[in-house]
């Protein structure tokens, strides 16, 4: 039974020199033509149980880069194909540079509930060196707009750990985030990953190995700032007032089915799990053939499920509940990881509280490195 969806939208006015998701250059005849793929790809899957949908969630690449009028067929084929009950959550990512009044306007006709804006920050300087293309005004018209059109429940994308970005950049990021009153933050470290043009730039690693210490500074810094004004962190990266958690968030982070639809997307449909073509030739050439555009297509086996559940849990602040582990993977957690947890423990990176295991916020910095470790030592078994 699928609990969400994702529609995937790629295009982008320019590409950031950052970002690897599946996009490409926005051009406005493609996007007919991509709606038609979509459909399609929709068409040639098995029968789903759809009846359960809590979330659609359009993201991109910017899904704000389709007009009003072809965002309004997708919703249209969406409220007639999948038949969307009145409690679905409908989301879309947007950028700031194309939030008119008109724009939300429309978004809050159609039925979106909530937007998920990709601000980065409020400074010049470190949007020139994000190579954005909004200013900082663009930001807080946008955000304005959208309160306006009667949309409250906003997300607003934080940066951070970007060369030459200071302690007291972050700061006045914080504050100016602060006065938009978004319902939800998503702060995220600048990655810097392979095959992006930021990969072959040296000098952005370089600064970022140099200054471990700032960013991890930074990171408690966001922490601290956002539990004093009432966002509850749910996740190393998000943060909420209470009720207005992402359930796209949720359902994904829960282990529960969601499909996901268009160039890049990944699916979890009964243990399978599966990804799209990433680039818009070999997408449209699969469908184009009558082909489902995957690229890889996978059946989850319990070593799989279980590495998964772990490292989805712990990056949860809720952590993971041991005795569910137990059972659920046959395993027994103290044999296997006790004089570890341990040390986790008095290294000041877990806790652990009646039988749940949660990362504290030294650990949330290391959260992969010790995801790798606990399930090595499960592997071992
Ligand atoms: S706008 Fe977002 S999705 Fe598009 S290129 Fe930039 S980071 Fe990537």
């Amino acid at each position: 039974m699928i609990h969400a969806l994702y529609l995937h939208i790629p295009f982008c006015h320019k590409i950031c020199p950052f970002c690897s998701f599946a996009v490409c250059r926005d051009n406005p005849a493609k996007h007919a033509a991509y709606f038609e793929l979509v459909k399609k790809e929709f068409d040639l899957l098995p029968p789903l149980d759809l009846s359960r949908i809590e979330s659609i969630y359009f993201g991109g690449g910017t899904p704000s880069r389709l007009p009003l009028k072809t965002l309004t067929d997708w919703v249209e084929w969406l409220r007639k194909t999948v038949g969307v009950g009145v409690q679905t959550q409908w989301s879309i990512e947007a950028n700031p540079e194309d939030l008119s009044p008109d724009y939300a306007n429309g978004l809050a006709r159609l039925g979106f509930k909530r937007i998920s804006l990709g601000v980065q920050s409020f400074q010049g300087q470190g949007l020139e060196s994000l190579r954005r293309q909004h200013t900082p005004e663009d930001s807080r018209q946008a955000v304005a707009n959208i309160h306006q059109a009667g949309i409250q429940d906003l997300n607003l994308d934080l940066m951070f750990g970007y060369p030459d970005q200071g302690i007291e950049d972050l700061e006045a990021d914080l504050a100016a985030f602060k006065e938009c009153h978004p319902t939800h933050i998503s702060a995220y470290c600048l990655n810097i990953e392979q095959r992006t043009p930021l990969f072959r730039q040296p000098q952005w690693q370089q600064w970022q190995d140099a200054n471990e210490a700032l960013i991890a500074e930074m990171y408690q810094r966001i922490v601290t700032f956002l539990a004093r004004q009432g966002y509850r962190q749910y996740e190393i990266s998000n943060f909420a007032l209470d009720g207005y958690q992402s359930l796209q968030n949720l359902v994904n982070w829960g282990g529960q089915d969601y499909l996901g639809l268009g160039m890049g997307a990944h699916s979890l449909v009964s243990s399978q799990r599966w990804g799209n073509h990433r680039r818009w030739v070999d997408y449209r050439k699969a469908l184009q053939s009558d082909h489902l555009p995957r690229q890889y297509q996978e059946t989850l086996d319990l070593t799989q499920k279980r590495d998964e559940r772990l490292m989805l849990t712990l990056r949860q602040t809720k952590g993971l509940d041991l005795s569910e582990f137990e059972s659920c993977f046959d395993v027994n957690v103290s044999a296997v990881w006790g004089s570890k947890l341990d040390q986790l423990k008095t290294a000041g990176l877990v806790k652990l509280d009646q039988q749940r295991m949660q990362l504290t916020l030294p650990g949330m910095l290391l959260a992969d490195e010790i995801t790798a470790v606990l399930a090595a030592m499960l592997a071992n078994l």
